[in-house]
């Protein structure tokens, strides 16, 4: 069957018996990356063809309809950035079409808001969704999540590379709306967007996904230790952990090219030559890594740029955020939090221009927002006591 042949928002469902977690799946959400519905279809026919049990509900969506069947990223807007309280505050709160202005994308936006409400109001359990990509780079299959013990907790049933700061560098983004629902989330690069076997990456993540939400046991997934193997063989030597220090933004007048031959996530050394824009040479400004390089015409971040993250350090935040030490934050000079949202800190810079932000990242506040003299450092919401 053509990879794009008769695409439906709704790929497929399982609703099991016995109640358990609702695991919910989206695959291209960017419409250039079909390897998530592809991999979606194959778990739903070999768990119907296997009368695997399942527990709770697995229900697998197709993010963008209309750019999947047009094979483009998105038609007017990324639909991966329009996922901000604003734009979700305006959603009709039953799905249905509202006056049917609006671009492609809003059209998209509200019917899988739809069906993602209507799994949720359903569930008899934990949710969790799990979002599934791939890039315009050849790469191993990596994931991200936001930074709080929950998600680590969920995504270190996968042996995967975890970028930890990527998803909050962006705003608007489907999880970071989903954390907000209460669902635990877990974003999958599956490697490059026509490979087949990124789609096995992805399928292999989804049967991990059934076992690691309790969906599933291992043992009725007949092959989950080769689904394991697949994954933990790609990773080869990379670290466990990594974390995003910087973000290099691109406009359609940058004119910017990535320099070839750069994998998804690569090693760089300091100065070397990372990519041309119509104001020059850009260059690594330390040793570390480079993450999801842009090799296509659409696209607003031309890559960004991090480093390992040792187990030692992911212990001693975890320990921290156990005994609650983010709550002496406030306590440093020139850092307030948010009356209203817990979660956000204000940074008066001229300050508190000194701290170093690793600070912040124990607690899991990455993402920042510059407000004019002030810092926005903001993190997901914290996890349940
Ligand atoms: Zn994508």
């Amino acid at each position: 069957m053509p990879v794009t042949s008769e695409i439906t928002r709704v790929v497929g469902r399982v609703r099991g018996e016995r109640p358990g977690p609702t695991l919910i799946v989206v695959g291209g959400i960017h419409g250039n990356e079909p390897g998530g519905v592809i991999a979606a279809r194959r778990v739903l026919a070999r768990i119907d063809a296997e009368r695997i049990p399942i527990r709770g509900e697995l229900l697998c969506l197709a993010g963008n309809v209309g750019a999947l069947r047009e094979k483009k990223r998105y038609l007017a807007r990324d639909l991966n950035r329009l996922w901000t309280p604003d734009r979700v505050g305006l959603l009709p709160a039953n799905g249905s079409p509202t006056n049917g202005s609006g671009d492609p994308e809003a059209t998209e936006q509200r019917e899988l808001s739809a069906a993602i409400e209507e799994a949720l109001a359903n569930a008899r359990g934990e949710a969790y969704l799990v979002d599934l990509h791939t890039t315009s780079a050849e790469g191993i299959p990596f994931a991200l999540i936001g930074d709080t013990l929950r998600h680590r907790e969920f995504a270190s049933h996968f042996p995967l590379p975890v970028i930890l700061g990527l998803e909050e560098q962006v705003d608007g983004i489907l999880v970071e709306h989903m954390t907000h629902r209460g669902c635990v989330t877990l974003v999958v690069e599956g490697g490059q967007h026509q490979n087949p076997v990124s789609w096995e990456h992805l399928e292999a993540v989804l049967w991990l996904a059934l076992a690691a939400a309790g969906n599933a046991t291992a043992e009725a997934i007949a092959d989950h230790h080769r689904h394991y193997a697949q994954l933990e063989r790609a990773r080869g030597s990379l670290p466990r952990v990594m974390e995003v220090t910087f973000r290099h933004p691109v406009g359609p007048a940058d004119q910017f090219r990535m320099m070839p031959g750069f994998a998804n996530i690569a090693r760089v050394r300091r100065h070397q030559l990372l990519a041309r824009d119509r104001r020059g040479e850009i260059r690594a400004p330390s040793d570390g890594m480079v993450f999801l390089p842009l090799y296509q015409p659409q696209g607003d971040d031309g890559f960004f740029l991090g480093r390992g993250v040792s187990g030692l350090r992911m212990q001693a935040s975890a320990v921290a955020r156990r005994l609650r030490l983010d709550r002496l934050l406030p306590l440093l000079p020139g850092v307030r939090r948010d009356p209203e949202r817990r979660d956000r800190l204000d940074v008066d810079t001229e300050i508190a221009r000194l701290y170093p932000m690793d600070v912040f990242h124990l607690f899991g506040y990455r993402k920042v927002r510059q407000r004019g003299a002030h810092l926005e450092v903001a993190r997901r919401p914290h996890d349940p006591e």
